[in-house]
């Protein structure tokens, strides 16, 4: 049996006549950079969060770095995030010419560890970065108040986590912005390169609007420089015909999460993800931790089943970072976790057969079948 780690043509496949013909209007219309697809696009983005602003931008990596450089991050600041996450969350802090501080993981669910963020906060601090990795929300009502009692704005990168909730509200609206990624892989997804930042802030959104296309918002009156960071009409009427269906897709990620901990559970040598209580884990990401990891992922392989690790290297070790200096002592939970944890296929349109398969391939390694 073949399990590949994403399918996205199968959900293709689900929505083709609508697609097609959604596509087939932007060519005819020539609507190909902003325009009327993607106006529509985050009309309903900003109407599904209830939020006064939804700006498009060209992927998730400039939606954070956009959104920090109009908040004023620059040369002498410090931005708080956290220790795993892709290399975007922490290159747009530095892109702004701030400085990425890191902090731990937690133990049990992999976001930011709210025990930890108050030693890292100093003179220099200006805002605090969560992630809600693999589609789990970090522990919301801890860092707001942190930010709160320090004076700090929140950004959230929910690159993972679109319509992920916490005690009922949605990620990406408890601080100041939420910034949002549509690659094709992300459980919201384009078909190609595509991002958003969301804000009730109207002077926040003026700025993050004009700077994203050259620093003007009418032609050819530009108050600032900026960047060229638009969205493709082809994408806007992609994510238009995928936005109805997200909460069915993440439901089906949940059930299919919660057949994988069914079918892994008692294995010794495998952690399963746990739910963090009140929150709404969408499983962008199903990870494990395992013991033998390499040697588990070449049996997985032989049988068919893809797999990948986020991330094989925790952002304070990776060499882009070897001038902070720092060592493994400063983030233990990350730099043990890195060679244990395995990230398991998942996809809305997963088999219950397929994880049976997954499952019984990891146990009967463990068995020593
Ligand atoms: C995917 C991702 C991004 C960046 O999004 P792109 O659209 O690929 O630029 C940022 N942060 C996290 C946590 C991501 O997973």
């Amino acid at each position: 049996m073949k399990v590949p780690f994403v399918d996205l043509r199968a959900q293709y496949l689900s929505l083709r006549p609508e697609m097609d013909a959604a596509i087939q209007a932007v060519i005819d219309e020539t609507a190909f950079v902003r325009g009327k697809y993607v106006k529509a696009f985050e009309e309903e983005y900003a109407k599904a969060y209830g939020v006064k602003h939804c700006i498009s931008c060209a992927n998730g990596t400039d939606a954070i770095y956009i959104t920090l450089k109009m908040l004023g991050m620059g040369p002498g600041d410090e931005v708080i995030t956290v220790a795993n996450s892709w290399i975007s969350t922490s290159e747009t802090i530095s892109q702004t010419g701030a400085k990425p501080v890191f902090v731990d993981i937690e133990p049990d669910y992999y976001d930011i560890n709210t025990e930890l963020i108050e030693q890292k906060i100093t003179k220099r601090t200006r805002a605090i970065l969560p992630v809600h990795l693999f589609g789990l929300p970090a522990e919301m009502d801890k860092i707001t108040h942190i930010c709160r009692r320090h004076g700090l704005p929140l950004v959230e990168d929910c690159a993972q986590a679109h319509f992920a909730e916490y005690k009922g509200r949605k990620v990406g609206t408890f601080g100041v912005a939420g910034t949002f990624s549509f690659y094709p892989g992300k459980n919201l997804g384009a078909y190609g390169d595509a991002g958003c930042i969301i804000t009730d802030d109207d002077e926040l959104a003026r700025k993050v609007r004009m700077y994203a296309n050259h620093g003007s918002l009418k032609k050819h009156q530009h108050e600032m420089e900026g960047v060229n960071s638009r969205m493709d009409g082809l994408q806007a009427a992609i994510l238009s015909v995928k936005l109805p269906h997200i909460h069915d897709w993440n439901r089906r990620r949940h059930e299919n999460a919660i057949r994988y901990n069914e079918a892994l559970a008692g294995i010794d040598g495998v952690v399963t993800p746990k739910l963090r209580p009140g929150a709404d884990h969408i499983f962008h990401v199903y990870c494990i931790r395992a013991d033998r990891r390499e040697a588990l992922a070449a049996r997985l392989k032989e049988r068919g089943v893809d797999t990948a690790v986020h991330y094989p290297t925790a952002l304070p070790f990776l060499k882009a970072y070897g001038y902070l200096g720092h060592k493994p002592d400063d983030f233990p939970v990350a730099w043990q976790y890195q060679r244990e944890i395995l990230s398991l296929p998942m996809f809305p349109e997963l088999t219950s057969e397929q994880i049976a398969h997954v499952a019984e391939s990891i146990r009967s390694f463990f068995d020593g079948r």
